[in-house]
């Protein structure tokens, strides 16, 4: 998704103003984007009405230019679509808070009882684990290990007391937390490889035994568009107040991430981002926007990009160019440093404007010949630099002893940089700029 969104802010000039077919077009790359991304349809239709709706309201701001009012858009957009802001676990009134999790097989759900009990623990709760998932027969054990690990009580049947009844373990539990002092109590329960009846039933039969503060519904984000039917059958069938997307770690695309908040109309709440009882947070809207867009990667490029490039240079620049001869080695030079100022050369391709016709140059070039590119034009006197014709052969061994390279480096930068020349003459020409004399012949 990242990727994407990056080729078409890209295309938004840096200068000017944001007109409506920027807009469209826009939203159309977005739409294939996120379709991209395993984000459900209806989904994608309310983002981009949302997109639209907010462009067309939004006071056209003096400060941004089109490609940063755009991504503003899109970022306020994602923020909303995913939630918008934090919600923050409902602890009961009297002690202990009952959480439950329900979610499918393999979906994340004992990984997270471990993770969320070490959480509560850090932020001074005593939490105690529950294993109501007595499907598997490792499944308590695995509960016990997570336990151990995040230094907290597991409340389990008595081993070689046959196939326990997970309901009864539950309702027990509660009882067992008040008597120990523990204000908070984590239900793990059993899912299947997919949603049956049997197993919602069992978690509605938990749910009604625990009368429980919250259901944390655990999907995995690596399921893609199977993460809606799996939402809307827990929504339907259990219930849930709330939601916690695991394996976030996986899902470069964000997909369910968007997809699950509108279709289930419920907050995501926290985020597993790995194995490590440690990958886990609570889930910040902003953040996962963000990093949808590789926002703080782009705007600051943008900006950088604004603020080497100013109009002024530019046209500068261009008239140079236009007029043939009168682009020297200094130009050169100081076109080559506010290049190199903004990074590696190779992130910058897509915000040159015309950058497509060159991109093949630029991509080879290389930084350490840049390096020695500098260096070479350092070691030239400033009338050889205004007047590179005059370097002779006695000039060229001067400046490669000067500069600690070799006369054939010199001798190629010299053709490199009359073929530049010529170059930038052709293409200014073909852009309508107009060679000069070619308007009178
Ligand atoms: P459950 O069947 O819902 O209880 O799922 P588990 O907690 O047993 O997790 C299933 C598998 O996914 C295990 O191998 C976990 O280590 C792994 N897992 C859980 N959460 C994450 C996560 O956030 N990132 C990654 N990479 N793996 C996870
Ligand atoms: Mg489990």
């Amino acid at each position: 998704l990242s990727d994407r969104l990056e080729g078409v802010f890209a295309g938004l000039r840096s200068k000017g103003r944001l007109t409506d077919a920027d807009i469209d077009a826009t939203a159309r790359e977005i739409r294939i984007a996120l379709l991209e991304a395993d984000v459900a349809l209806p989904v994608v239709k309310a983002f981009i009405s949302g997109m639209k709706e907010r462009s067309k309201g939004a006071a056209v701001s003096q400060a941004l230019n089109p490609a940063q009012q755009v991504i503003k858009i899109v970022n306020d957009e994602l923020v909303d679509i995913l939630g918008g802001e934090t919600r923050r676990l409902r602890f009961a009134k009297t002690a202990p808070t009952v959480i439950m999790l329900a979610g499918l097989q393999g979906a994340g759900k004992t990984t997270l009882a471990g993770k969320l009990s070490k959480w509560l623990k850090g932020q001074g709760h005593s939490p105690m684990l529950v294993a109501s998932d007595l499907q598997r027969p490792n499944a308590v054990t695995q509960l016990q290990v997570v336990g151990q690990q995040a230094g907290v009580e597991v409340y389990a049947p008595e081993p070689g007391n046959g196939v326990g009844d997970p309901v009864a373990v539950a309702r027990e539990s509660i009882d067992v937390a008040r008597r120990k002092m523990h204000d908070v109590v984590i239900v793990d329960t059993a899912g299947r490889l997919g949603v049956d009846a049997d197993m919602m039933q069992q978690a509605i039969d938990i749910r009604e035994a625990v009368q429980p503060d919250e259901v944390l519904f655990v999907i995995d984000a690596m399921i893609g568009q199977d993460a809606i039917t799996t939402a809307e059958a827990f929504r339907d069938g259990v219930g849930f107040t709330g939601v916690v997307l695991s394996k976030l770690d996986g899902d470069a695309r964000g997909g369910a991430a968007l997809s699950v908040r509108h279709v289930t109309g419920q907050p995501i709440m926290f985020a597993s981002t790995g194995e490590k009882l440690d990958d886990f947070d609570v889930f910040h809207p902003e953040r996962m926007a963000s990093r949808i867009l590789g926002m703080g990667d782009m705007l600051t490029l943008i900006e950088q990009a604004q603020q080497t490039f100013d109009e002024e240079e530019a046209e500068r620049m261009a008239e140079k160019v236009a007029s043939g001869n009168k682009f020297t080695l200094d130009d050169f030079l100081e076109q080559m440093m506010a290049v190199r100022r903004m990074g590696p050369l190779t992130n910058l391709l897509g915000m040159l404007p015309g950058a497509g016709q060159i991109k093949d140059q630029i991509a080879g070039i290389d930084e350490k010949d840049l390096d020695r590119t500098q260096a070479i034009i350092r070691g030239m006197t400033p009338a050889e630099r205004q007047d590179p014709k005059m370097i002779n052969g006695s000039r060229r061994s001067r400046i490669a002893r000067g500069s600690g390279v070799t006369v054939t480096e010199v001798n190629n930068l010299v053709t490199r940089f009359f073929e530049a020349r010529k170059m930038m003459a052709q293409m200014t020409g073909n852009m309508g700029f107009g060679k000069p004399g070619r308007g009178a012949s």
